[in-house]
C-alpha cells in the first residue's frame, strides 16, 4: 500500500486526493489547517483520513506516526505557503527521511531552489490543469486526465524517486508527463500562461477605456465568442495574476516586452500599410500567416 499525504485540500490537492484514492493500492491522508475542511474531506470520501495541522504544528501530536509513515507528501497549499509548510514538517521532525516530497506550485524556480536545500528527496512538480474555482468544494475527479504533469528535477534529484512520481502522474492520474529544468518551466509558463493573463487584462482595459458611451454600450452587446476566448484569462481571479507577477517577475517581464515589440511591429505594419502597395501589404500578411501556421504547435 502506497501512503500519500496531501497538505492543502483545495482545488488541486482535493482533486489529486480524489483520483489517487480511487486506486486500491493507495491510501490518502489529507492534511488541512481547518477542522471544517478535514471533516468535509472525510465525509465526502475525498481522503481516507484527514488530520489538522496548524501553523505551529499538529493539533494532536499523537498523529505524528501517520506523517512518519508517508511514502510521498504532496504540498498543495497556495504558493507562498509551500516553503513555510515544508519547513514546519522538517522543524517538527514529522517526515521519515525516505519520504518523497513534491509540490504543485505554478512557479518552480524559487520553490525548487529553496525546497531542495531543505529536503534531499524533494522534486518540484506542476500539473497543468485547473478550473476557476477554489477550495475543497472545487475538488473533482479526472482533473488531470490527459493534462500535462511537469516535473522539474535538478542534478541532485534521485532518479528512482523521480520515476515513482512520474508513474503516479501517468498511471494513477492519466496525465502526460513532461520533464524540464525549473528555469525552463518558468520561462515557458511565462510565455503561455502568465503573460497571456496580463495581455488579456490589457485587452479588457482597452475596452473599458472607450469613452464614447454609445460605442461602449454597443461593444458590450456585440461581444461574443472571440471576446470570450481572448478575455477569459484576464477576467479571472486577480490573486492568480498577482502571484504570477510576484513569483515569476523576470520571465513575465521578458515575455511582455517581447509582446510589446511584436505589437509595435503590427502597429507599424498597419500604419504603413498602403493597400495598393503589394510589398507593404505582404509584411502584415506574412506575419498573420506565420502566426496562423504556428498556433497548432502549441495546442496539439
Ligand atoms: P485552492 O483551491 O485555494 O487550494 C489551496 C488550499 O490550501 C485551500 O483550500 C486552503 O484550505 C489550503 N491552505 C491554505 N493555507 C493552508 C495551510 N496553512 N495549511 C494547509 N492548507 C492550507 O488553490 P489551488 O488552485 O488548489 O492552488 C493550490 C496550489 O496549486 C498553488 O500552489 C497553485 O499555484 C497550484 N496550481 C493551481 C492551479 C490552478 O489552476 N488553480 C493549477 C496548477 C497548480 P482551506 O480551503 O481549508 O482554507
Amino acid at each position: 500500500m502506497l501512503k500519500i499525504g496531501i497538505v492543502g485540500l483545495g482545488l488541486i490537492g482535493g482533486s489529486l486526493a480524489v483520483d489517487l484514492r480511487s486506486h486500491d493500492d493507495i491510501e490518502v491522508l489529507g492534511i488541512s489547517h481547518k477542522l471544517e475542511t478535514c471533516r468535509q474531506a472525510e465525509q465526502q470520501e475525498i481522503v481516507d483520513r484527514a488530520i489538522l495541522l496548524l501553523n505551529n504544528g499538529l493539533s494532536d501530536e499523537a498523529q505524528v506516526n501517520s506523517l512518519k509513515d508517508l511514502d510521498i507528501l504532496f504540498i498543495c497549499t497556495p504558493i507562498d505557503l509551500i516553503i513555510p509548510t515544508l519547513k514546519l514538517f522538517i522543524e517538527k521532525d514529522y517526515l521519515a527521511p525516505k519520504t518523497i516530497v513534491t509540490d504543485v506550485g505554478s512557479v518552480k524556480n524559487c520553490i525548487v531552489k529553496k525546497a531542495s536545500q531543505l529536503w534531499d528527496n524533494f522534486i518540484g512538480g506542476h500539473p497543468m490543469a485547473g478550473t476557476e474555482e477554489s477550495g475543497i468544494s472545487a475538488a473533482r475527479a479526472n482533473l488531470f486526465q490527459n493534462a500535462t504533469y511537469v516535473f522539474t528535477p535538478t542534478k541532485k534529484t534521485n532518479e528512482t524517486n523521480l520515476n515513482i512520481l512520474k508513474n503516479i502522474a501517468k498511471n494513477k492520474l492519466g496525465s502526460r508527463v513532461y520533464e524540464c529544468s525549473p528555469e525552463t518551466h518558468d520561462r515557458a509558463v511565462a510565455l503561455i500562461s502568465h503573460a497571456p493573463v496580463m495581455i488579456s487584462a490589457a485587452l479588457i482595459k482597452t475596452c473599458i477605456s472607450e469613452n464614447n458611451e454609445e460605442v461602449l454600450k454597443a461593444a458590450k452587446q456585440l461581444a461574443s465568442s472571440g471576446f470570450r476566448d481572448t478575455s477569459r484569462v484576464g477576467g479571472g481571479n486577480p490573486e492568480l495574476g498577482l502571484m504570477m507577477a510576484k513569483n515569476n517577475r523576470e520571465n513575465v517581464l521578458r515575455s511582455l516586452k517581447q509582446y510589446q515589440a511584436n505589437l509595435t511591429e503590427i502597429i507599424e505594419a498597419i500604419e504603413q500599410e498602403k493597400w495598393s502597395d503589394r510589398e507593404n501589404e505582404k509584411n502584415l500578411k506574412k506575419l498573420l500567416e506565420s502566426t496562423q501556421r504556428s498556433r497548432p504547435d502549441f495546442l496539439s
